[in-house]
């Protein structure tokens, strides 16, 4: 069954048989632990089983937290989901209908979630109170992201995770209820959609009150830390990126070793990294202009060393970008009373050329040389430019022919 983000009927409701109802909430591993006994197991067709227990604390997919994993009867739990009113195990192996068996879940990603799902609670709950924004989309897998239906400046965003923080110190009990609809109807509480039957609200107080099935910590002190890694504009909202607890641990010890080996390539302090890419930018801008006026003066003394001839003039050099290359080419057009062309290769295997005249139209050559060299590439009556792909070889015999088809 899929079950919509944050509560309907169903998972509002504590199914009988459903444990992990009652510990979704702790922190305590000892609840992932437990004995059950084997209501049915069948082949699911995919080379995988489908168990159901006579009661189960794995938590199955939904609310956008992602079902539990972890080991029933010595087999590997692959997927967890309600199903009707049973909540269906996904295993690689089969198990005896009738057995007692031992269920352990994996509890460090069952943590993980509890602090990414808090943190995300909080996070909603501050959002909604200052700027009035609704959560609109929750995912939690690899990365976690709540969707906003509305923009969110940069300092919005200080404040959102300065105040998310506070709440974590603040270390505020996360309470689990189930309210009569009488007292519902006097409770404002985040939903996003409209609930019928028995509805499980989480609360923090004095940031947030929500419909959610979902596992929490059993206090925001277990969230550990909370930042917002990203702000993306999102279907005319805004899209945050958090990273909770031992996720935020991670991403700050990412951050840190990226940085200080940066620190270390630039020779300067973690926090003088930035101004030392700057100055190493500026450095490299100033060489580069360096080398292209020392290029430009290297290619004048070459053209003019270069006899002047009557008819056309072909000349390779290494490496020349293409600016350089035209450049050179207008050169060599005053060496020559045909067309002189520039030829550099392009790193591809291919080459790159220019074409310049003082005299003669170079368009109709251009267009014959790209025909019969695989070419691409034109421009006007006396300069053009593009590329070949053939050998220097193959181009200098196509040079060669027109030579002698102009005598
Ligand atoms: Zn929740």
């Amino acid at each position: 069954m899929a079950i919509p983000p944050h509560g309907d009927a169903e998972n509002g409701t504590a199914l009988p048989q459903d444990l992990s109802h009652k510990n979704r909430d702790s922190a305590d591993p000892a609840l992932g632990h437990f004995s059950a006994q084997v209501i049915s197991c069948e082949p699911d067709g995919k080379g995988t089983y489908v168990v159901l227990l006579d009661e189960t604390a794995f938590y199955p997919e939904g609310g956008g937290q992602p079902a539990d994993r972890g080991i029933l009867g010595g087999a590997n739990v692959l997927d967890v989901h309600e199903r009707g009113e049973s909540i269906a195990h996904t295993t690689d192996a089969p198990l005896c209908q009738g057995a007692r068996v031992e269920g352990i879940v994996d509890w460090a990603r069952r943590f993980d979630h509890m602090q990414q799902h808090t943190g995300e609670h909080i996070v909603s709950g501050i959002v909604h109170a200052l700027y009035g924004l609704d959560n609109v989309g929750f995912h939690m897998g690899a990365l976690v992201t709540v969707d906003f239906n509305g923009e969110l400046t940069r300092a919005q965003l200080d404040e959102i995770e300065r105040r998310a923080n506070e709440a974590v110190w603040a270390n505020l009990p996360v309470r689990v209820s189930y309210p009569s609809r009488e007292e519902l109807d006097t409770l404002d509480y985040r939903s996003k959609k409209e609930l019928t039957g028995q509805v499980r609200i989480v609360t923090v107080p004095g940031i947030d009150v929500c419909a959610c099935c979902g596992t929490h910590v059993a206090a925001t002190g277990q969230v550990g830390l909370i930042h917002i890694t990203d702000a993306q504009r999102y279907k005319g909202g805004t899209r945050l990126t958090l990273v909770c607890g031992s996720r935020a641990l991670r991403d700050y010890a990412g951050k840190d070793a990226a940085l200080s080996e940066s620190g270390a390539l630039l020779s300067a302090k973690m926090l003088e990294v930035p101004a030392a890419v700057e100055r190493t930018l500026a450095e490299l801008s100033r060489l580069r202009q360096e080398a292209a006026s020392q290029r430009a003066a290297l290619l004048e003394v070459k053209a003019r060393e270069t006899p002047r001839q009557e008819g056309n003039l072909l000349v390779f050099e290494e490496d020349l970008p293409p600016d350089a290359l035209r450049q050179y080419a207008v050169l060599l057009a005053e060496r020559c009373g045909g067309i002189a062309g520039a030829l550099s290769s392009d790193g591809n295997g291919g080459l790159r050329y220019a074409l310049a005249s003082r005299e003669r139209d170079v368009r109709p050559f251009v267009k014959e040389m790209n025909a019969a060299l695989h070419g691409r590439g034109g421009g006007k009556k006396e300069l053009a430019q593009g590329a070949l792909s053939c050998t220097r070889d193959e181009a200098r015999q196509f040079w060669t022919a027109q030579e002698g088809e102009a005598k």
